[in-house]
């Protein structure tokens, strides 16, 4: 079976885990902040904070942002379900801003019509988290005005951005974001395992991620409220967890970025390489790409013009049954069932649902080859007209 995605991992990663996990620290040692280091200097932003996942990362960003009960927090339906649990692990309200059909991103069009109204009842959202779409960037600049006139927030979810590019400057860089956020889960752009990352100009938010990471807890004295009892000791200043990243996991990270321009090269050269298989087939629609951004293209999506659900699955089943394992990305959050139950309903984003009804992921990770992905269109193309 031809996964979706997949790790790449060489001797070079093996000989750094087993070197890291040999060493005297499993854990709390001198891997995390270099990995933090590099990343944050490789995209240009001042501070990187480690964790144990993308979803750990939103979840304390949010909270550094000081999202609490009484706010509300806006993302893309077109999302995997972390993008807005994490406003929902603060006590926050959530809602969803439609996508534009063509790239899978939020819609700007939408935001600023959706942030008019609720300005005039006075809902307005404390943050909103763009999600960069199988990792095309998002419209940041409009974002970032709109920020700027409406006073909210954004924290980027770059969960698929790794190393992409908005104009000119890396995803992470903090030009039109307050926070930005990566997830090295094996089928994201660079792998730790389990991880992620935030990434912040900020020095007062870093510093309160940093604490949230590791249960609230400092043994840095000058950001102690009482004072040091001794060498020992610690103290809890506020009400944090246990989502620290591992060395082990920092030390895979760090020789995982080594190869992330690589990788991307050739998730580009994939992704063209379909893009013209699929140039002349009428109602297959590969993602549209803005023309001043550089994707990281976390997935391959293409939209196939069928009549309804049942079309959509059969065409999917089909494609597994030959070996290709094609997925859809994403099922818009307002439909799952715990989000129906806290009112959302079917209709309530058209294009993220319409978009849902027609998109089909197909495989790409940096081994996969020209020849398999001939083969795959060749099976969409033929999938496609049953
Ligand atoms: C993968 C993913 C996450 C969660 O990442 P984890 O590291 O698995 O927690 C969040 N948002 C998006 C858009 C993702 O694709």
């Amino acid at each position: 079976m031809i996964p979706y995605g997949r790790q790449h991992l060489d001797e070079i990663d093996v000989k750094a885990v087993v070197e890291t996990l040999t060493s005297n620290w499993l854990t709390q040692g001198p891997a995390v902040p270099k990995f933090e280091e590099a990343l944050a200097s490789y995209c240009n932003a001042e501070f990187g904070v480690a964790v144990n996942s993308a979803t750990s990362a939103l979840h304390i960003a949010c909270l550094a942002l000081g999202v609490g009960k009484e706010d509300y927090v806006w993302t893309s339906p077109n999302s995997f379900v972390a993008s807005s649990n994490c406003a929902l692990y603060c006590g926050a309200s959530v809602d969803f801003v439609d996508i534009d059909l063509q790239t899978g991103n939020m819609c700007m069009t939408a935001l600023k019509q959706k942030l008019e109204y609720a300005q005039s009842v006075n809902k307005l959202p404390k943050v909103v988290i763009p999600v960069h779409f199988a990792g095309q960037p998002c419209d940041m600049e409009s974002l970032h005005k709109l920020a700027k006139q409406f006073g909210f927030y954004v924290i980027e979810d770059a969960s698929h951005a790794v190393g992409a590019k908005y104009k000119d400057d890396f995803i992470g860089c903090g030009k039109y974001a307050d926070i930005c956020v990566f997830s090295f889960h094996p089928v994201k752009i660079i792998t730790t395992m389990e991880g992620g990352m935030a990434l912040t100009n900020n020095k007062e938010w870093a510093e309160k991620m940093r604490m949230l990471r590791s249960h609230g807890i400092t043994n840095n004295p000058a950001m102690m409220t009482e004072q040091s009892h001794g060498p020992w000791y610690y103290q809890q200043t506020s009400l944090g967890f246990n989502y620290r990243m591992t060395d082990v996991e920092a030390a895979l990270g760090l020789s995982q970025l080594d190869k992330l321009e690589a990788f991307l090269e050739k998730r580009n050269a994939l992704a063209a390489y379909y893009d013209e298989l699929f140039s002349k087939s009428e109602g297959i629609t590969p993602l549209k790409q803005s023309a001043n951004s550089y994707s990281s293209y976390h997935l391959y999506v293409v939209r196939i013009d069928l009549l309804n659900s049942k079309q959509h699955a059969a065409l999917v089943t089909n494609l597994r049954e030959q070996g290709i394992f094609a997925h859809v990305h994403y099922i818009p959050i307002h439909m799952q069932p715990y989000y129906k139950n806290l009112g959302f309903k079917v209709g309530d984003f058209p294009n993220a649902e319409k978009y849902y009804q027609q998109a089909v992921t197909l495989p790409l990770f940096p081994e996969l080859k020209f020849e398999e992905a001939e083969l795959i269109v060749n099976s969409v193309k033929a999938a496609a007209r049953i």
